[in-house]
């Protein structure tokens, strides 16, 4: 076994071996400019993003045209959420979210705020799951776009996708879907759930970092986007910038892999993460933020009750877990996905996330199953304000 355990994959995941293999050529002997129209350096570059977005596409059962290449899934939700509030604003105004999104959408949406839009952030509920009625009755007349994570990053729950998609159709409103961390894990498809524009990203699923994607729907409807980074026209206008070629074919080897792999590798991660989650449960004190049911398959975030997460995950260096979100861990903040969630501050300070992964293996988790019971048993053995606890509950 290699040490620190990885069980943030989360966060980021390692690029597959075959995946590194696909790109290294393109840092070396075919390290043409795709827009190069004059020579084999500029051809073989191209061709090699042609297949790419034919790999990306098939993964999401879209047409390669409808692929924007970006620098990752924040400049995607960025794109789409900006580009759609400048291209139908002339429609509406109104857009809907929802609290638990990354930051990546919630701040966008703050800064579309600042242009004069309006946007409302639909509560959760208990189980981190939408209101569905709630949204029906956010839709107003001028309502131009429902943006909804399909699965939370710090969770794994899974938002009902295909109603949210049906609900925002039926008010003439787009679909647009943070995907970032369900694309390549579990089944996905934009025909038949009905998303109009999807956020997506290549080290989330075992591809590097700087790469990602979004989807925009070219039929049933044309979606419209004004892009936000001009200059030479890359992408067919939508986004401008030489293309991160190595990035790009790394990225497509991503999708390829995981749409291979993605049965056996999600019925291996759950059982997985159910003998760890079942363990911990069963080590008492010890509880799981989020609906069990509609979650990602490699996904746990549990609530050790009377622990500080931050101090448990220090007496673990050994395994690399985190408490929430890498992009919002700079804050000391509690969660706002678990507080938005009805979690006390206390209990969102005590709660880790464990993201398991292509590489995590059974002896890792046997190892992390020990470590962290041992290490909550000796953390509550120090603190006399949790004996107190106990006895109360006695
Ligand atoms: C990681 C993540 C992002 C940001 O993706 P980058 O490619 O790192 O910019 C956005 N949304 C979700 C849900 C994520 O997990």
């Amino acid at each position: 076994m290699d040490f620190p355990i990885y069980l943030d994959n989360n966060a980021t995941t390692r690029v597959d071996d075959r995946v590194l293999s696909a790109m290294l050529p393109y840092f070396t002997g075919k390290y043409g400019n795709a827009a190069s129209r004059n020579h084999a350096f500029g051809w073989i570059a191209e061709e090699a993003v042609d297949l790419a977005r034919e790999q990306v596409a098939q993964l999401l059962g879209a047409t390669s045209r409808e692929i924007v290449f970006t620098s990752g899934a924040t400049e995607a939700i960025n794109l789409a959420l900006k580009g759609i509030f400048e291209a139908y604003k002339n429609k509406g105004n109104h857009i809907i979210t929802c609290v638990t999104e990354h930051k990546a959408v919630l701040d966008t949406a703050k800064h579309i705020e600042l242009l004069g839009g309006k946007v409302t952030f639909l509560p959760v509920k208990e189980d981190g799951l939408i209101d569905l009625q709630l949204l029906e009755d956010a839709c107003t007349d001028p309502t131009i776009l429902i943006s909804v994570m399909h699965a939370n990053n710090e969770t794994g729950v899974i938002q009902p996708i295909a109603k949210i998609a049906e609900i925002a159709h039926a008010h003439g409103a787009l679909f647009f879907s943070d995907a970032t961390q369900a694309v390549g894990k579990i089944p996905l498809n934009v025909e038949q759930m009905g998303i109009d524009l999807l956020a997506l990203s290549a080290h989330k699923m075992y591809g590097p970092k700087g790469a990602g994607a979004l989807y925009v729907r070219r039929r049933n409807p044309r979606v419209k986007l004004i892009p936000q980074i001009d200059g030479g026209g890359h992408e067919r206008g939508i986004r401008s910038g030489t293309l991160n070629v190595p990035g790009i074919v790394g990225f497509g080897k991503a999708c390829e892999l995981c749409l291979e792999e993605m049965k056996n590798e999600s019925d291996r991660l759950s059982s997985l993460r159910d003998k760890l989650e079942n363990a911990l449960l069963a080590s008492g004190d010890c509880s799981v933020n989020g609906s069990k049911t509609a979650r990602l398959p490699h996904v746990t975030n549990l609530a050790f009750h009377g622990i500080d997460a931050e101090t448990l995950i220090a007496t673990m260096q050994n395994i690399a877990v985190s408490s929430g979100s890498a992009c919002a861990s700079a804050s000391l903040e509690p969660s706002h996905v678990l507080k938005s969630m009805g979690r006390s501050d206390e209990m969102a300070r005590s709660s880790i996330r464990f993201g398991l992964g292509r590489f995590t293996t059974n002896e890792e988790i046997e190892f992390a199953i020990q470590k962290v019971k041992q290490e909550t048993h000796h953390l509550r053995s120090l603190s006399s304000t949790w004996k107190l606890h106990r006895e109360g509950i006695r």
